[in-house]
């Protein structure tokens, strides 16, 4: 009878190899783990006594399958066929008997040297060995190893990026160098904001405000346009270090005004606002131009000024640059000119008390108050006053019909940006500190023409106004100051 194996009984590894492994001790259910690093065949001893090296034992040959530990169990275990030394030597007819009675198991099975059938069909028939016994290439360097080990897991932690790209440069603290921030995302924001975005002015537009859903909202919405942008990175946040390294930054935020409210009225309001505002984008962009839009824009940019610490040149209100706008659209719907062709400026107070240049009223360097000498005055039977009016007026009443200005603002705060971004030097009615000129001796920020430029306002042009026009700018200066002069920080 075939003479299974003890099933407590106790294996040694022993091989002239890895004499270390001596002393290591195999049992069915347990496999030492240098027993694992074996490649190809695992040599064991079956002991027929329990005390190790006595009694009689015999070698066995158990393949390991690449070490995997469930191939030895199998291997191991008495089904597999693993035969301990220890039986006694049997006859050949017992042999055959014992054959007959217990086939041996197809070639694939994992089994131990004795029972594998091929031994015993002529050389002709046989079957190539299997996988464990062919003769493996030696083995690579630990260092080859360990390298290929390395890779492997290069390559299973891999992702699709790492696959797809193969990186030259890896930039250590990549940050925009044409960045634009928004604060405040009402209508005048995103106005700005979707200006700014169609004359790809930016490599990145960043917004802020104080309602984190709605802020969230439209700058997914946004970014849901990139495809049809040239701005990279569209980002937001309530927290102003999204700001970081802006080149402007763009102060919409702030109460708008009521219907039929002035553009005063609103200061105080506006003003505490600004004291939050105004020191973190400092603290984030200490080298930025501010660009305040919030009303009442000449006022508030004094106190944007007030609050940053900023030189004057490079914190710039966007003034009457709006209403020197609607002023030339109406002054063209009336010559059925393009408003590019026609020329005119309105300074001052943006707002209530602006003033309008009609000396300097041209089309194509022809000056219409030569042509027209009661232009601009009561006398004018052709009421050209009215444009003047009408731009005061405008922002009223497109209050009173959709609740709120935006596209307009939009487009000339955009037009300014593009001056400074590109560095254009252009010549624009915006506010600034305005005083020593025109007689005005208090810090008031009016608007005037500026030299735009990438670092801010390099210069004013000195126009050349009449009296009346004067006194007017001096009159604006000394409200504004009364107002200014009662502000607290
Ligand atoms: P709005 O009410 O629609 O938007 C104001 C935004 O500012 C809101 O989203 C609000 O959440 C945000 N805000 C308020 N406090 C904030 C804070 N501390 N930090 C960040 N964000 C804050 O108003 P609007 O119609 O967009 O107008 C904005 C301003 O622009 C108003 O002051 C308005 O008078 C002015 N404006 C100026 C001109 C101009 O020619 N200069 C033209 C139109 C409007």
């Amino acid at each position: 009878m075939r003479h299974q194996p003890r099933q407590n009984g106790t294996l040694r590894c022993r091989s002239g190899k890895f004499p270390h492994l001596q002393s290591a001790s195999l049992t069915h259910d347990k496999i030492h783990p240098r027993a694992r690093k074996w490649h190809g065949l695992l040599r064991a001893v079956v002991w027929d006594n329990p005390v190790p090296y006595a009694g009689t034992g015999r070698a066995v040959r158990i393949p390991s399958h690449g070490g995997q530990r469930s191939a030895h169990r199998t291997a191991l275990s008495p089904s597999a066929g693993a035969r301990p030394l220890t039986a006694p030597r049997r006859s050949a007819a017992s042999r055959t008997a014992a054959r007959s009675a217990h086939p041996p198991p197809p070639p694939s099975a994992p089994t131990c040297l004795r029972a594998r059938p091929h031994r015993r069909v002529p050389p002709a028939a046989r079957q190539p060995p299997g996988p464990y016994l062919r003769r493996r290439p030696p083995h690579p360097p630990r260092h080859d190893r360990r390298r290929a080990a390395r890779e492997k897991h290069r390559l299973c932690t891999m992702s699709l990026k790492d696959h797809l790209i193969h990186n030259v440069h890896h930039e250590e603290h990549p940050h925009a160098h044409n960045k634009i921030s928004v604060v405040g995302v009402g209508a005048v924001g995103m106005a700005c904001a979707i200006s700014i975005l169609m004359k790809d002015l930016a490599d990145e537009l960043t917004l802020v405000d104080v309602v984190e859903d709605k802020l969230k909202g439209e700058m997914l919405d946004l970014q849901h346009g990139s495809l049809f942008l040239r701005t990279p990175k569209i980002t937001s946040g309530k927290d102003y270090s999204v700001t970081a390294h802006s080149k402007l930054v763009i102060v919409t935020a702030g109460a708008r005004q009521q219907e039929g409210e002035s553009r005063l009225n609103l200061v105080q309001r506006n003003v505490n606002i600004f004291k939050f505002i105004i020191p973190n984008v400092v603290k984030y962009s200490p080298h930025c131009k501010l660009l305040i839009v919030s009303n009442p824009v000449d006022i508030l940019t004094y106190v944007a000024w007030k609050i940053s610490g900023f030189p004057k040149h490079r914190v710039i209100g966007s003034g009457c640059n709006l209403d020197s706008a609607r002023f030339r659209h109406l002054m063209g719907e009336r010559l059925g000119i393009h408003p590019l062709s026609c020329h005119g400026w309105i300074v001052g107070e943006h707002g209530d008390s602006s003033v309008p240049v009609w000396s300097g009223v041209n089309v194509a360097g022809v000056s219409l108050k030569a042509l027209h000498p009661d232009m601009g005055t009561d006398a004018d039977k052709e009421h050209w006053k009215e444009i003047h009016k009408q731009v005061v007026d405008s922002a009223y009443e497109v209050i009173k019909l959709k609740g709120y200005t935006s596209w307009a603002i939009g487009l000339s705060v955009a037009d300014l940006a593009e001056t400074i971004m590109k560095n254009l030097r252009r010549v624009h009615p915006i506010s600034t500190a305005v005083k020593g000129l025109h007689g005005i001796k208090d810090d008031v920020f009016l608007s005037v023409p500026c030299v735009l430029g990438s670092s801010g306002i390099t210069d004013v042009v000195k126009m050349i106004l009449k009296p009346d026009e004067e006194e007017k700018i001096k009159k604006s200066a000394d409200t504004l100051w009364g107002i200014q002069k009662e502000l607290q920080f």
